[in-house]
């Protein structure tokens, strides 16, 4: 069954990358480049998991995944952060603001698969 993963990420090449290799596991990709829409578009698309970058413009991912957490709706949604590997504090911080799973960048493509398909198998997503 298809499942719906919204990407949040500025770095375009990063974005393409990410959605593409959704794609081609049979995935249904939307992409934003702006983190400010996240909530809005998570709130419309309904993800079984969003994807989640935490350096970006205007607003930090990790503030979004805390907001995602925080809201009732979209809690549920299982999220992977996914971000430059700069120490061991950087994934406890990921950890605590409530992502279900962390991938560090530039990401092996088998290890963003694997950890997108637990995540989904495990997603009941929103319902609605
Ligand atoms: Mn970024």
């Amino acid at each position: 069954m298809t499942k719906r993963v919204l990407v949040v990420e500025d770095n375009e090449l990063n974005l393409k990358l990410f959605c593409d290799l959704l794609r081609v596991h049979n995935h249904e990709a939307l992409g934003i480049s702006d983190g400010r829409e996240a909530l809005d578009q998570a709130r419309s698309f309904k993800p079984d998991l969003i994807i989640m970058d935490i350096h970006m413009p205007y607003v930090s991912g990790l503030d979004l995944i805390m907001s995602l957490k925080k809201d009732e709706t979209l809690s549920p949604v299982p999220v992977m952060a996914v971000t430059a590997y700069a120490g061991k504090g950087d994934e406890d911080q990921i950890r605590d603001a409530g992502a279900e799973a962390y991938v560090s960048k530039p990401i092996s493509v088998m290890k963003f698969i694997d950890v997108v398909n637990g995540l989904l198998e495990r997603s009941s997503g929103i319902d609605a």
